[in-house]
């Protein structure tokens, strides 16, 4: 069945929290960013494939960079030319932990499609309504079993973001965009979510509780997120984000390399999440879920 996917979306309160540490880290801004509601939005699944604006479209500016097209309004022209710059050292950065084949032919340079508003990134989206738009940042979307064919980017949204967040933003859907491209299309959501922000934050000075704070102010937790928690309203998908950063990154310790990550990720997708674990040198997902949690738990030290 080929139907539309929202393959990732990076909520806004998650990024916003990103502006509070480029201007000064105000933690009174970083703790309200946190408890905005954020509704729904990843669950959501548009009934047909969406169609970005054609680039010959008279009222779209367009610029073209080596790895990125992006279209956008013209009220969007500023962010559409930094976008389009910002692009090569997101894709620079997933090509370090991927590899370069994901960027070849048509894919070579990723679409990204600014919304001038809700409204019309609900359009691009296909749905009805806006509902949980406002505080998604930007979503990458594609078929099933196929490579993804675009990333949608909230214009307002962005606008609000630091340049450090909207390079984060973008590297991670990146991410989304680099392994479905390779075929990678069935790891666990915690696998992928998690994966796409241990490239993004990686190479910034971001600590572990700026990155994943609310993560580390919940409980330790007790299994893996579920595909449902990162649908959660306010900070429960930011800590599902958080905790599937910390997990990511247990794997990555432990297989040590980017090859080794890439092929952990492989394994989870294509054969099953307990083979990868295995293959990983954890006896079974309890063994994981026990290495995780103390990883929480030094995080939180640090
Ligand atoms: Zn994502």
């Amino acid at each position: 069945m080929r139907r539309l996917l929202m393959l990732g979306a990076f909520l806004l309160v998650v990024a916003s929290l990103l502006v509070a540490l480029l201007h000064g880290g105000d933690s009174s801004a970083g703790s309200t960013a946190r408890s905005t509601a954020v509704p729904s939005a990843a669950s959501t699944q548009a009934r047909r494939v969406p169609s970005p604006p054609a680039s010959s479209s008279s009222n779209q500016v367009i610029e073209n960079s080596s790895r990125c097209q992006v279209t956008g309004p013209p009220s969007e022209r500023n962010l559409v030319e930094q976008l389009a710059e910002l692009c090569q050292p997101s894709a620079a950065t997933v090509d370090n932990a991927w590899g370069k084949a994901w960027a070849k032919g048509d894919g070579r340079r990723t679409r990204l499609v600014i919304a001038a508003n809700t409204q019309a990134l609900a359009g691009l989206l296909d749905r009805e309504d806006t509902k949980g738009l406002a505080d998604t940042a930007a979503v990458t979307v594609g078929p099933e079993e196929a490579p993804a064919h675009a990333v949608f980017i909230n214009g307002p949204a962005f606008d609000g973001l630091s340049t450090l967040g909207r390079q984060v933003v973008l590297t991670h859907e990146m991410v989304h965009v680099a392994t479905r491209a390779t075929g990678d299309n069935d790891a666990p959501t915690w696998l992928e979510e998690g994966f796409a922000d241990y490239v993004a934050y990686r190479h910034t000075k971001l600590n572990a509780d700026q990155i994943a704070g609310d993560a580390l102010d919940a409980p330790l937790p007790e299994s893996l997120p579920t595909t449902a928690d990162f649908n959660a309203s306010g900070s429960k998908a930011a800590i599902a984000y958080g905790r599937s950063w910390a997990a990511v990154r247990v794997v990555a310790a432990r297989v040590g390399g980017d090859s080794a990550m890439k092929r952990f990720y492989e394994t989870a997708a294509q054969q099953s999440l307990t083979a990868a674990l295995r293959s990983a040198g954890f006896a079974d997902t309890a063994a994981f879920v026990k290495a995780w949690r103390a990883e929480i738990r030094q995080l939180r030290r640090t």
